[in-house]
């Protein structure tokens, strides 16, 4: 496994396995690796040659009122744990300047209408930062396949949408969410729960398990969905609901009443003190 931390360096890596006839698979991550992000390595490598791992905190995706200092960094752990899967080729772990060298950045790529909602009504310039680093990965990286959590519903759909709109000759895997035993999606703010917020922090997939379960036994009113999750929901006293809605995956936009065929996705986020959880469950409306 090998670490590369410059563009130019990551580019030629990806040339010269283009060049011999490799396919190269991209799993961009924030760092602070854990089993879901693991679950995406081992997908990736079902798919390619060359498996290359970014790590990345993208300034561009944290809101005004967000604090980046604050997110988990931990390179040597992440290290060893991306080395144990034996998957892993590149570690693509580029500084803040190698990404942005123009300080002031005039491009942006913004996909209109699934980021209206959800993670993007509440986290502002959200999405825009994740569409702009994800578009300057592929052109450093050149992926032939990119893999990403379906834990973060909206923005697999939103990067989907962004290769198709934008002619990209990569094909996008999305994978399940992976849960601690009582069904609690990972994720590396996890660890800023108290012991009581942590046992709270059911109410998410509860929530979102309860609202599929309720579609598939034939409602059909996106409202009465919701009304549902958000009474579990409030059984969380220590956590503030941020959303709980049912979207059609395609755009993002809420659902009224839901119709055969269609895919739908019940997605919920929870502020506790120090930590914004999310979930979602992905249901193909019969
Ligand atoms: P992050 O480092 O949090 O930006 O996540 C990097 C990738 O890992 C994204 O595609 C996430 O959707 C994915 N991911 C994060 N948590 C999980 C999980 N519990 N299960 C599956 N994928 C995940």
């Amino acid at each position: 496994m090998q670490l590369i931390s410059s563009v130019i360096a990551m580019r030629e890596t990806s040339r010269s396995v283009h060049r011999s006839g490799g396919k190269i698979v991209l799993v961009p991550t924030m760092g602070a690796v854990h089993e879901g992000h693991l679950a995406l390595v081992r997908e990736a490598a079902r798919h390619g040659d060359q498996v290359i791992v970014s790590i990345f905190v993208n300034p561009t995706q944290f809101g005004p009122k967000e604090d980046i200092q604050a997110y988990p960094r931990s390179a040597e752990e992440d290290w060893d744990k991306l080395e144990a899967t034996a998957l892993v080729h590149t570690v693509f772990a580029p500084s803040t300047r190698e990404m942005y060298p123009t300080p002031d950045m005039l491009t942006w790529v913004q996909v209109n209408k699934i980021s209206d909602h959800l993670c993007g009504g509440s986290r502002e310039g959200h999405f825009r930062g994740v569409a702009t680093v994800v578009t300057k990965l592929f052109n450093i990286c050149h992926p032939d396949v990119a893999i990403f959590g379906l834990k973060d519903a909206q923005q697999f759909y939103l990067l989907r949408r962004l290769a198709l709109d934008l002619n990209m000759d990569i094909e996008l895997i999305g994978v399940p969410t992976v849960r601690e035993p009582d069904g609690l999606a990972l994720s590396s703010r996890n660890k800023y729960l108290s012991p009581e917020e942590r046992s709270q922090a059911t109410v998410l997939i509860r929530a979102v398990s309860e609202a599929k379960e309720r579609i598939l036994n034939g409602e059909r009113n996106g409202r009465a969905v919701v009304k549902l999750m958000r009474s579990i929901l409030a059984g969380a006293d220590l956590g503030r609901i941020d959303y709980a809605d049912v979207v059609d995956s395609e755009s993002f936009q809420p659902v009224d009443h839901l119709n055969s065929g269609q895919i739908a996705v019940a997605a919920v986020a929870v502020q506790f003190s120090k930590a914004r959880l999310i979930d979602n469950a992905i249901v193909e409306v019969t």
